[in-house]
């Protein structure tokens, strides 16, 4: 195995969601940026993980969130020859679902075309295994296929979704005791539509749960939708894996082992019990199976269900986070819970993405320190990518003044974003 040494300012540890906008705003701020990323492309679960729709760049409002997502964004729209839709006249107010859609594979390279231009370095399949404190300086240890790498860095930002450094570094975490459940994408296509009736497939389906040849979870909104939903969504399903604990491999294992039974259970259901769903095709799987969370930062502030539902305005502000809380669970199926006022416009704290008691380490993305409620609905894409967008933002602001990242003020942090095209908060 070979030994390598590299020297940069800023290490982002897992180049999803939040990573590679925190990796491209940190480079383009001009700070040396690398990204150590599990697995073989930018995005993470918006791409590797096939959740193809990143919520919300917009309130019914205006925009909530712009800057360097957006433009990556507006960029695959313009490649695949789409205009973008006018989300403000898109949906009803009372329906926050403004959902913009991206197209995986043109996104995960024009992300990564976009990083490398800005000078990021990218290390795809290496693990980060190990962090040490050596003076000023983190010692990061990471792992691929032939390669140990230890790169020295000023500061280290936590976009691995799973709070893999905050934990390798000792600090607290934060783990509900329910969480909700993880997900595998797929798709199943070429259904014989004008043999599906609404209602003859929704007794099919349900004798088919009685008998045990679907289980509770293998059509995820069941709760909300009858099973022709499932089949007029093109065939797209995020079918529920309970308890997908994937912050550590053995868990990761068992949910994509449990994601791709249902996901065969599904398939030879449709093809065998549904009229029409004779030729149906299986086209597409993500190739990870994915949790909605595990593990995520205890922060010097924990952002509450009450800042979350009444839009704290909190002093230390980094950016927005639109949405509506989110909930999954095996009992309930999917909870979804507005906002009282399309006035309200959440916020991130800078103190939620600082781990307590530390120093020259930032979180972003679902590594957020928040309380269950909170989480659900701070999750979304969009929030991520801005929180990472800002702690980005505040690890070149610390290098270039030769502090720590939380010395640095919040209110500079989104100068710098919005100089950067961002949303001022
Ligand atoms: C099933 C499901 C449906 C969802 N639906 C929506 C939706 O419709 N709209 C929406 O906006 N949001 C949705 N979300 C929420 C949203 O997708 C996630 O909360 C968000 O993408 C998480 O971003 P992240 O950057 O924190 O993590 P990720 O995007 O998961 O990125 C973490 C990255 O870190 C890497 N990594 C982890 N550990 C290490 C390590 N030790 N070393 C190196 N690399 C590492 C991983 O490989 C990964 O690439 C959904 C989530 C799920 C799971």
């Amino acid at each position: 195995m070979k030994s390598i040494h590299e020297t940069v300012d800023v290490v982002i540890a897992g180049g999803g969601t939040a990573g590679h906008v925190a990796a491209i705003q940190a480079a383009r701020a001009g700070v040396t940026t690398s990204v150590i990323e599990a697995g073989s492309m930018l995005g993470g679960t918006m791409t590797a993980g096939g959740v193809y729709m990143p919520n919300h760049f917009f309130s019914p409002h205006g925009p909530v969130v712009q800057g360097i997502p957006w433009e990556l964004y507006t960029k695959t729209k313009e490649i695949e020859g789409l205009e973008v839709p006018d989300y403000r006249k898109r949906r009803p107010a009372e329906s926050p679902g403004h959902y913009s859609y991206i197209n995986i594979p043109i996104y995960s390279a024009v992300a990564e075309e976009e990083a490398l231009h800005a000078g990021v370095i990218l290390h795809y399949h290496e693990f980060i295994a190990d962090i040490q404190a050596v003076g000023g300086f983190w010692e990061i240890t990471s792992y691929g296929r032939g390669v140990q790498r230890i790169t020295k860095a000023k500061e280290i930002i936590d976009c691995s979704g799973d709070a893999d450094i905050v934990r390798l570094l000792g600090l607290e975490v934060l783990k509900s005791k329910v969480t909700q459940p993880g997900a595998l994408q797929y798709k199943i296509e070429d259904i014989e539509y004008e043999q599906v009736w609404k209602e003859e497939v929704q007794t099919i389906y349900e004798e088919a749960m009685e008998s045990g040849d679907l289980k509770q979870g293998d059509f995820a909104y069941a709760n909300m939708e009858p099973f022709k939903y499932y089949l007029d969504h093109g065939g797209h399903n995020a079918t529920h894996i309970y308890n997908a604990n994937t912050y550590d491999a053995d868990g990761q294992t068992r949910a994509n082992i449990e994601g791709r039974e249902r996901m065969l259970r599904m398939f030879k259901f449709v093809r065998t019990s549904i009229p029409g769903g004779e030729r149906a095709v299986l086209k597409m799987m993500a190739p990870h199976a994915l949790a909605r969370e595990t593990f995520h930062a205890l922060g010097e502030y924990v952002i509450t269900r009450d800042d979350f539902i009444n839009a704290v305005d909190f002093e230390d502000k980094v950016c927005n986070a639109f949405n509506y809380v989110d909930m999954h669970s095996q009992e309930i199926g999917c909870e979804v819970q507005f906002l009282e006022s399309d006035d309200l416009l959440p916020k991130v704290p800078y103190r939620a993405l600082i781990p307590k008691g530390s120093w020259r380490i930032t979180v972003a993305g679902r590594n957020v320190s928040a309380n269950r409620v909170a989480f659900a609905g701070i999750r979304a894409q969009c929030t991520c990518m801005s929180m990472g967008q800002a702690m980005g933002a505040a690890a070149a602001l610390a290098v270039q003044r030769g502090v720590t990242s939380r010395e640095v003020n919040s209110q500079d942090i989104v100068a710098l974003t919005v100089e950067h095209g961002a949303v001022p908060v």
